[in-house]
């Protein structure tokens, strides 16, 4: 904890990637674990974590990176904060993000955006730029995202830690402020994998609170790491390695691809030949979503109220008005277009059927197939400020991460290399609560 907040001290007014810090209760936890040290040590015994803001935290401020909820102090915590407690993690502070986490980039956070710790010129990723920027400089060991569309795998790829989606149903979202339900996934980011695997084993687990966790078994996912990837199946779909995708990047996984060759596995060319309509198909879908659980915010519940309402519609109005910024903005707007009457067949209808036929890809691979690797990026990290104006862009960025979350499967994205003094990533996709699998893979190559 003393090391984490004099990393914080040295460099977080020119990284930025925390929001909200509370060293006193963190030292009072930590003061907690000293005392108690004779007893039994847990997984994550006094283990520095920062948390994305979009988690709610018991009595510690969580806001979303949005106006709307400034001020707001949850008054219980997400299911994964109690599971960090109990196995002795300590919470050093909550991190920045894309507001609601819909973005790519930090930028549409309400407090500024989070600069990328290998270059402060560029952007972190998004949303969960905040996490993947306070391990990258070393601020903790580990920190929380979540990953709706790459959140998680995305700014992990752009800041050249290891970041981890698990398969739907794996993690409890009891308090994770959601944007996309049927989506959403929260995860770990770290410097190795095998610290990746220990912190998914904690938070992982069946929740009665949460309708859609899955009652599985927790393996011991560190147990997985034995470097043994001979005979493994490797398929590399043609969609992940075309056009739209630098030829740098592409040759890093390549590099990576004959890493794992070389250790014995066997990598064959496959097809998602329905890959491409999958960032239409997030956008209705994950939009339309949105538009209906940010209609909670209305300045009654939670947060910020506008100070001059005439009357009580027109406190609604003008609160959602001052309080979300643009992009959530022009989200809602899309997603209750897309549903509203006489469009809702056309539009959401008609993406939750293209989403089965992505599903369907998957399963046909991974009938034939262990895991699926590409990159987990088109680009490196781009400058701050280059594509805020152009949001068609700016979703393209989400081409190689986006049909994972709308397949439901667990993906991961580890460093490989760099361009222009900028991280790679690649990402490591697995079958339905096959985690196991993807850390194995992870870790021969790392
Ligand atoms: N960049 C994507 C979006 O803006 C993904 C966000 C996420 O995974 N939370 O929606």
């Amino acid at each position: 904890v003393d090391t984490s907040y004099r990393r914080i001290a040295e460099v977080d007014d020119k990284v930025s990637a925390f929001l909200i810090l509370d060293e006193a209760r963190a030292r009072a936890a930590a003061k907690q674990l000293d005392d108690a040290i004779a007893t039994d040590k847990s997984m994550l015994f006094g283990l520095p974590i920062g948390i994305k803001d979009n988690i709610v935290t018991k009595d510690l401020k969580t806001t979303c990176a949005s106006k709307i909820l400034d001020g707001f102090e949850p008054i219980y915590d997400a299911t994964v904060m109690h599971k960090l407690d109990d196995a002795q993690a300590i919470t050093i502070g909550k991190l920045n993000m894309d507001e609601f986490a819909m973005g790519s980039s930090n930028e549409t956070s309400a407090f500024g955006v989070t600069k990328n710790p290998w270059n402060t010129a560029y952007v972190p990723g998004g949303s969960s730029g905040g996490s993947a920027a306070a391990v990258a400089a070393g601020e903790v060991l580990c920190s929380l995202g979540s990953d709706t569309g790459g959140s998680i795998r995305q700014p992990a790829s752009y800041c050249g830690v290891v970041g981890l989606k698990p398969t739907y149903g794996r993690v409890s979202r009891f308090g994770l402020i959601a944007f996309a339900s049927s989506l959403d996934q929260i995860g770990p980011l770290t410097r190795t994998v095998a610290d990746n695997a220990h912190v998914l084993e904690v938070i992982s687990g069946h929740c009665t609170a949460d309708a859609t966790s899955a009652n599985v078994p927790v393996p011991a996912f560190s147990e997985a790491l034995t470097g043994d990837v001979r005979g493994l199946r490797i398929a590399v779909p043609a969609e992940y390695m075309g056009e739209g995708v630098d030829d740098a990047v592409k040759q890093s996984v390549r590099d990576a691809l004959h890493v794992l060759e070389g250790l014995g596995a066997i990598v064959e060319e496959v097809s998602l030949p329905h890959s491409k309509y999958a960032l239409a198909t997030y956008y209705l879908i994950a939009s339309s979503e949105a538009s209906s659980n940010l209609a909670r915010f209305d300045g009654v519940r939670y947060g910020y109220r506008t100070e001059n309402a005439e009357d009580l519609l027109d406190m609604y109005l003008k609160t959602r008005a001052e309080g979300f910024g643009e992009e959530v903005k022009r989200r809602l707007m899309l997603g209750t277009f897309a549903l509203s009457t006489g469009f809702y067949d056309a539009y959401y209808k008609k993406a939750q059927q293209v989403r089965a036929l992505i599903k369907q890809d998957f399963d046909e691979v991974f009938s034939r197939f262990d895991v699926i690797i590409g990159p987990t990026t088109p680009t490196p990290a781009f400058r701050i400020g280059e594509k805020i104006d152009d949001p068609l862009t700016m979703y393209a960025n989400d081409l190689l991460t986006i049909p994972v979350n709308l397949a439901g499967v667990p993906a991961i994205s580890v460093p490989c290399g760099f361009q222009a003094g900028l991280p790679l990533g690649l990402q490591i996709i697995g079958k339905h609560f096959d985690e196991e699998t993807i850390y194995r893979v992870a870790d021969a190559y790392e």
